[in-house]
C-alpha cells in the first residue's frame, strides 16, 4: 500500500529559554499531536490507542510509508493498561520463542528515546526474580540456560549476591520464606510508560497518522469473510485492514467481527508509596510471595502482584489487595514498615491459557489481532508494533511472531510462559 495525502510535520523542539517560558505560561503550550476530522476511509484502522496500537501506527508510517491510518480509542491515549502498568521491561522469559521476541522489544526500547526524539526515561537497573523453593530455583536455572542460548544476559545468583545487590533484603534463614537464590537479569529495568505512549503518538502523528480519542468502535462490518470497516458513534469508516489492539477488551472487539478469542479478562492491581530517598536499585520479584517492587526516579516504591482471581472488567482497587500486598512486602523488606501507601489502581489484563500473546491473522480476512498481552504486554509494544506493521504492509507474518498465531490453540502448539510471566510481569 502506498502512502496517500500524508502531511509530514516535525516534532517541536525546545530551547532552554523556550522551556522556561512554556513552564511559566500554559496558554500557548503546543499540542503533542494534532486533532483532525474523521475521514470516511483509511488504509488501516487500528482499534486501541495503547502502546500496541500506537507503535503499530508509528512503524506503519515510519518503516512502510503507510500513513493513511486512524487509531481509534473509546477513551484517551494510554487510558488502558498502557498508562496503568508498572513499566517493567525484561526479556528473561522461559521459551526460546518468547525470549527472542521480548529481546527484540528490549533492543527497540534501548534506542526509543533517539528514535522518537522523546525522553522515555528507560533505566536498566537489573531485575531479580527470587527463588524461595527448590522447585522455583530449578525453574530459574532452566530460564537462565534458555536465556543464555538466545544471547540474553541472565544468571542464577546466590542469596549473598542478592544481599549485595539489595542490601536491606532479609536473606537470613529466619525469614518465613528464606531466599535460596535468584534469577538475575542485568538488562531489565523500568521506563516511564506515559512517555512511551506520548512519544509514539507524537511521532506517528507527525508522519500523518490520525489519533481519534473518544471514538468507540461499536461494530465491525464483515462481508463474504472479509473486513469492510468499523462503526463508531461518529459514523461508518471503511478500511480494508482493521487491527485489534484493545488488550482487556480484545475479546469484545473480536466478537464484533465474529472472531472468538481464547482470552479471559482479569483485573490487575498495583500501588505506589510516598517518595523516599532512592535506596532500591534492582526490580525485585517474588513469585512465591506474589509480589514485586521497584523504585521510581522520584523515589516512590511501585508494588504489583498477580491478577485478581476472578474475571471482571472492573478497574477499582480493593482493600484486600493492599492488605495482602503489604504483608507480603514486609516479609521481604521488614525495614520499610513505616512507609505510607499513596494510591492504588487497577487495569484490565487479557489472559490466554499459555500466558503468551496472540498476534497475526484471523479467519476474517483483513481483521488482525495483537492481543493476549495479559500482565506483560507493555514491554512488548515496540516489537509487536513493528511485526504487525510488517504483516500489514507485506501480507506475510514475520518469523519473530509466527509462534504466536491464533491457530496454535486448535493445533495444540502452546507457547507456555506461565513459569516466567505469572507474577513477574
Ligand atoms: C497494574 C498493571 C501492571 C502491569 N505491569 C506491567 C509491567 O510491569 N510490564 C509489562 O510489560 N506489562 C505490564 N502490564 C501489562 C500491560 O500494561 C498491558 O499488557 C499493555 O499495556 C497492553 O497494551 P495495549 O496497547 O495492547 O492495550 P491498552 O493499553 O490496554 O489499550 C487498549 C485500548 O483500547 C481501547 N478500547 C477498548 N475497546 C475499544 C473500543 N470498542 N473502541 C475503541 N477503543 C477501545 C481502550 O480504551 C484502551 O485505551 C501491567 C498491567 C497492569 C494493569
Amino acid at each position: 500500500m502506498r502512502q496517500r495525502g500524508a502531511t509530514r510535520r516535525r516534532p517541536q523542539r525546545y530551547s532552554a529559554f523556550g522551556l522556561l517560558r512554556h513552564g511559566l505560561r500554559h496558554d500557548d503550550w503546543p499540542r503533542v499531536w494534532r486533532t483532525s476530522e474523521l475521514d470516511r476511509r483509511y488504509d488501516v484502522v487500528i482499534v486501541g490507542a495503547g502502546v500496541h496500537g500506537l507503535a503499530a501506527a508509528y512503524y506503519l508510517a515510519s518503516k512502510h510509508g503507510i500513513s493513511k491510518v486512524a487509531v481509534l480509542d473509546k477513551g484517551y491515549v494510554g487510558g488502558g493498561g498502557s498508562g496503568r502498568n508498572t513499566a517493567i521491561l525484561r526479556s528473561n522469559y522461559l521459551t526460546p520463542e518468547g525470549v527472542r521476541f521480548y529481546e527484540r522489544s528490549m533492543e527497540l526500547y534501548r534506542n526509543l528515546a533517539v528514535d522518537l526524539n522523546f525522553n522515555v526515561m528507560f533505566a536498566q537497573r537489573g531485575h531479580l526474580t527470587l527463588a524461595h523453593t527448590d522447585a522455583s530455583l530449578r525453574t530459574m536455572v532452566w530460564r537462565a540456560e534458555v536465556n543464555k542460548l538466545q544471547g540474553v544476559n541472565s544468571e542464577v545468583v546466590s542469596p549473598e549476591e542478592v544481599k549485595r545487590l539489595v542490601p536491606f533484603m532479609d536473606v537470613s534463614n529466619h525469614a518465613r520464606y528464606p531466599i535460596l537464590g535468584a534469577l538475575y537479569h542485568p538488562p531489565g529495568g523500568i521506563i516511564r510508560h506515559d512517555a512511551v505512549n506520548w512519544g509514539y503518538a507524537r511521532a506517528a502523528n507527525a508522519l500523518g497518522v490520525e489519533i481519534h480519542q473518544n471514538t468507540e468502535v461499536t461494530g465491525i462490518t464483515v462481508r463474504d469473510g472479509r473486513v469492510q470497516g468499523v462503526t463508531t458513534p461518529r459514523g461508518e469508516i471503511a478500511a480494508p485492514i482493521v487491527l485489534n489492539c484493545t488488550a482487556g477488551w480484545a475479546s469484545l472487539v473480536a466478537g464484533m467481527a465474529g472472531v472468538k478469542l481464547p482470552i479471559i479478562t482479569h483485573p490487575l492491581q498495583a500501588a505506589v508509596t510516598e517518595p523516599v530517598k532512592v535506596f532500591l536499585g534492582a526490580v525485585v520479584v517474588s513469585g512465591s510471595l506474589h509480589v514485586y517492587v521497584s523504585q521510581t526516579d522520584r523515589g516512590e516504591l511501585v508494588f504489583g502482584a498477580s491478577t485478581d482471581p476472578y474475571a471482571s472488567y472492573s478497574m477499582r482497587g480493593s482493600l484486600e489487595f493492599t492488605e495482602e500486598l503489604a504483608s507480603h512486602v514486609l516479609e521481604l523488606m521488614p525495614s520499610i514498615g513505616r512507609m505510607r501507601v499513596l494510591r492504588q489502581w487497577a487495569g484490565l489484563c487479557d489472559m490466554t491459557p499459555d500466558f503468551s500473546p496472540v498476534m497475526g491473522t484471523t479467519p476474517v480476512e483483513g481483521f488482525l489481532v495483537d492481543v493476549g498481552w495479559g500482565t506483560y504486554g507493555f514491554k512488548a509494544g515496540p516489537a509487536a508494533g513493528e511485526a504487525m506493521a510488517e504483516l500489514v504492509a507485506t501480507g506475510r507474518t514475520p518469523e519473530l511472531i509466527s509462534a504466536f498465531g491464533l491457530a496454535r490453540f486448535e493445533q495444540g502448539r502452546l507457547v507456555g510462559e506461565r513459569g516466567a510471566a505469572s507474577v513477574g510481569h
